[in-house]
């Protein structure tokens, strides 16, 4: 028999989702009646906009034909794509990311996995607490972890909590830590970071030697104008982070597949002797090496939210969420509860009533108002306490939601 990688052994059970999908099964048999809405997955729920259809079924006929058909491309992506990319997402936006610093790929959670491949494995590494459970998973699997304990965090990691506290800003670690994951806007709190602040962990990174992985899955979600969209628009940013883009909550690519990473040409490393490595190259020969492309159609299909139709679809969707997320924040909001995030991102993180625990609290809300949302504590130990409500739904579904919620409240 073959050995097999043991630190797959560490991993705590894919609890959350599947415990979420028993509590509710069993609900629903022993209550077949109840009309259960889900708050609960981050997936997205409006179909592509128009202009994105369009250029796919145009791509599709290129496809068809001899003259117009096409194998691999380009494994980095189209010069289509990454020229819209970076002129649309960063230069627009004052922040001096070139086409080549740009990796298309089929979804962020496997860049923000992949990108580990890069790195060595001696590396301190930060996450914050509650986390997108993906950059912990990741690590424990490559082996840069301890054991889980009882609250399930894993030795060797550092954890920064993120709670209402700190205003759910990061505080920067009391040690020298070498790689660094942000997501902002934040999954699963729903908040965001100033400039100020991200500033600050741009700093921390330079005068550390440090590398931070910047998850911006949900930067289409900015409404406020002061909140940055991109850690690149920070002087800096571009020696100290990668970045990590996805089509999936901007343009409903959830089940098309496509996202990119930015890797800057100023981002350096070093090896154990403490020699300088430019870390672009490593990424471009990982990612051809063990990638073959994202496919031609839905290239297209991306790109066609960078033009004026597709952007204009684009702000009306965003703004559809927004506008549940807004229903949900001020439902709960007017009937006492404290209410975090849904103001520049898609999910509201609420504070559960009477100090309930997150698992309590979804029994009770299943129970009683047959509403299925996401305990707190499935995204780390300081998600205790705390629930998940998402704004992926149809309108008449949020609204129903937020009138049941009372009786919770009861
Ligand atoms: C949804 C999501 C992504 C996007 O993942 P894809 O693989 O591109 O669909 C990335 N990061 C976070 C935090 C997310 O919630």
């Amino acid at each position: 028999m073959a050995r097999i990688n043991e630190n797959y052994l560490k991993l705590k059970a894919g609890y959350l989702f599947p415990e979420i999908s028993r509590r509710v099964a069993k609900f629903a048999a022993e209550n077949p009646q109840a009309s259960i809405i889900r708050l609960g997955i981050g997936d997205v729920t409006e179909p592509l906009i128009p202009a994105v259809v369009e250029a796919f079924h145009k791509s599709v006929d290129e496809m068809a034909r001899r003259d117009t058909f096409k194998g691999y491309g380009p494994e980095q992506g189209y010069d289509f794509l990454r020229n819209a990319i970076a002129q649309n997402d960063y230069q627009a936006r004052g922040a001096d990311v070139s086409a080549d610093e740009i990796f298309v790929s089929d979804g962020s959670k496997c860049d923000t996995g992949n990108i580990l491949d890069i790195f060595g494995d001696d590396n301190i590494i930060a996450v914050t607490d509650p986390v997108y459970p993906v950059y912990v998973d990741t690590n424990v699997m490559a082996g840069h972890t301890g054991a889980a304990d009882e609250s399930g965090r894993y030795g060797g990691l550092v954890y920064i909590p993120m709670n209402a506290a700190n205003n759910f800003t990061p505080s920067l670690p009391d040690r020298k830590v070498d790689l660094i994951y942000l997501c902002f806007p934040n999954n699963p709190t729903g908040t965001v970071i100033s400039k100020e602040a991200l500033t600050r962990w741009v700093e921390y990174a330079k005068a550390n030697d440090a590398t931070i992985l910047y998850d911006a899955a949900y930067e289409a979600y900015i409404t406020d104008p002061t909140v940055p969209h991109s850690i690149y628009e920070i002087p800096g940013a571009k020696e100290v982070a990668i970045e990590f883009r996805s089509f999936s909550k901007t343009a409903g690519f959830t089940g098309t597949r496509c996202a990119f990473t930015v890797v800057p040409k100023a981002l350096k490393g070093k090896t154990a002797s403490g020699e300088s490595i430019d870390i672009q190259p490593l990424w471009n020969r990982r990612h051809c090496t063990k990638f073959n492309g994202v496919s031609y159609p839905v290239q297209q299909a991306a790109a066609a939210i960078y033009s004026p139709a597709g952007k204009e679809q684009i702000r009306e969707m965003i703004s559809f969420y927004l506008t549940n997320a807004k229903l949900i924040r001020e439902g709960l909001q007017k009937v006492g509860i404290e209410v975090h995030g849904g103001v520049n991102a898609p999910y509201v993180w609420l504070k559960t009533p009477n100090n309930l625990s997150s698992w309590d609290f979804f029994d009770k809300l299943l129970s009683k108002a047959h509403l299925v949302g996401t305990p707190g504590s499935g995204f780390g130990a300081a998600g205790e306490g705390y629930f998940r409500l998402s704004a992926f739904n149809s309108r008449a579904k949020v609204q129903e939601a937020v009138e049941r919620f009372t009786k919770v409240l009861e």
